[in-house]
Formats: structure tokens, C-alpha cells, sequence
């Protein structure tokens, strides 16, 4: 696997390729069974498999939750060889942001909603580094997991928006065997908060009305930031301790 650390480094790379599909798979790093299923479905569909690591600071709207985000780089590339990625694209801030974020995305309706009600600005964070990521890349395919299943609505209506020529592929939620949805979050979970945290998938399934789920996640001892439906889903939002933990299942 070939690790490239700028835009420039990409495009001498790219001109080697001539036309050959390329798929690419965005990531914060952390990387779990859950990213793999996106970079094993990539691999699938196209010639070039790219994944990417770069961890976001535009998108985060809590200073303690990014410099508490997992950082597991080495293992990160050890996983990402294993599964046959060709590229990892892997830039610093400044390579990403030569703007210092003067420019951005912004989408008005679905992002100021569910997620976005209590995480002012970061929707805008999220939709100006995929549109960063699919211009420098170029690639023919981009995967999104239904993990984050509003970023990938939004990401898909941006593609839309503005013509983008990637096509914008969804994957299905991993989940462990209990449950619970893998998150890189779910490494920052004290070991009790770890056995209560699939209780939350539990309830968001268990097919009760939207406030019976909230209070029963409330006295389970889940903070809730919100359960709501939206396209046939249930969406939540919860923490335990300062982790935030995000889960939707269809109704
Ligand atoms: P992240 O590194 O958390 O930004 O996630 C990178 C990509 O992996 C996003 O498209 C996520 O939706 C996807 N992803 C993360 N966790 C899962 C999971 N448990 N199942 C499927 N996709 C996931």
C-alpha cells in the first residue's frame, strides 16, 4: 500500500492510472470492521481502492471530543494492507484546509436537524472535506456507511447539488453481536459503559413509541440527545460519560 500525504503527491499518482476506476473511502482512522466492510465492498466495484485518514477538526464542535478522538495509525495501515487497499491518502490540516476554512459547504434544512440540532457546524465541517476529499481524488465511486446514515443523505444530496461526477454508494451498518454499532467512539467507553452501550441499539429497535425509548434509555443511565424519526428510521443520539454514541434502524 502506497501512503501519499498530499494533494500533489495524488495528482502525479493519478496520471499514472489512465482510466482505471477509482473508489474511495473517506475515514477518520481508528479503523474497525465496519470501515473494512466499506473497503472490501470498494475493492468489489473498482480497479483502485483509496481510503483516506484524516481526522477532521473542522467537523468536530467540542475541542475535548478531538483531541480525545482515537488515533491508531500504524494499526490503521496494517488493517488497510491486509484488506488489499492500494492507496491511503493521508494529509495534514494545512495540505486539506490552504484556506483555513474561509470556505465552506453548507446545507440549511436536513443538517440543522437530528445530529445537527446540538452540533452547530458540524454538518458544514463534514460536506467541506468530502467535497476537499472528492475533488482531490476524483473518483468514479465514493462509500459511506449507513452508520452515519444523515451524513450519508447529506453527502449524497451535495453529489446531487453540485454535479458532482462520483457515484455516492451506501453500506450497511456493522454491528458486533450484540448489538451495539461499531463505532471508533466505542474504544473510549469505560469497561461498564461498554457493557451497557448495546442496550441503547436495544431500544432504538425494540419498536416502541419514540418517548417509551427515551426514558427507557434514561433509566438505563443514558444521557439522550435525542430519538427521533426521519425517513422511516429511528435516529438517536446518546452519551455515556462524555462519549457521544449515534445508532439508526429502520422502523
Ligand atoms: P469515521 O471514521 O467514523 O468517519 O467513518 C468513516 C466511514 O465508515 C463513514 O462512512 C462511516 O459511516 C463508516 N462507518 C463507521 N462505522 C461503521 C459501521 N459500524 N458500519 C458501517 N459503516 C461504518
Amino acid at each position: 500500500m502506497k501512503i501519499i500525504r498530499t494533494p500533489n503527491e495524488w495528482q502525479r499518482e493519478r496520471q499514472r492510472m489512465g482510466s482505471a476506476t477509482v473508489g474511495l473511502v473517506p475515514t477518520m482512522g481508528a479503523l474497525h470492521a465496519g470501515h473494512l466492510s466499506l473497503i472490501r465492498k470498494c475493492r468489489s466495484e473498482n480497479s483502485i481502492t483509496v481510503a483516506s485518514i484524516f481526522v477532521n477538526p473542522t467537523q468536530f464542535n467540542n475541542k475535548q471530543d478531538l483531541s480525545a478522538y482515537p488515533r491508531t495509525f500504524e494499526d490503521d495501515c496494517r488493517l488497510l494492507e491486509q484488506e488489499g487497499t492500494d492507496i491511503l491518502f493521508s494529509p495534514d490540516y494545512t495540505d486539506m484546509y490552504p484556506d483555513d476554512f474561509r470556505y465552506q459547504i453548507r446545507e440549511t434544512e436536513l443538517s440543522t436537524r437530528l445530529c445537527g440540532a446540538t452540533r452547530p457546524g458540524h454538518f458544514d465541517g463534514v460536506l467541506t472535506v468530502v467535497m476537499k476529499l472528492l475533488t482531490i481524488i476524483g473518483p468514479t465511486r465514493a462509500y459511506f456507511g449507513e452508520k452515519d446514515y444523515q451524513q450519508f443523505l447529506l453527502i449524497k444530496g451535495m453529489a446531487e447539488a453540485f454535479f458532482l461526477p462520483t457515484q455516492i454508494m451506501d453500506c450497511p451498518l456493522v454491528r458486533e453481536a450484540s448489538g451495539l454499532a461499531l463505532s471508533s467512539r466505542n474504544r473510549l467507553l469505560s469497561e461498564a459503559d461498554r457493557r451497557k452501550a448495546p442496550k441503547f441499539y436495544q431500544a432504538l429497535s425494540s419498536g416502541k413509541p419514540l418517548d417509551e425509548i427515551q426514558q427507557l434509555l434514561e433509566s438505563d443511565g443514558f444521557t439522550v440527545d435525542y430519538v427521533e424519526e426521519y425517513d422511516g428510521r429511528v435516529f438517536g443520539a446518546v452519551f455515556l460519560e462524555e462519549v457521544r454514541l449515534i445508532d439508526n434502524v429502520k422502523r
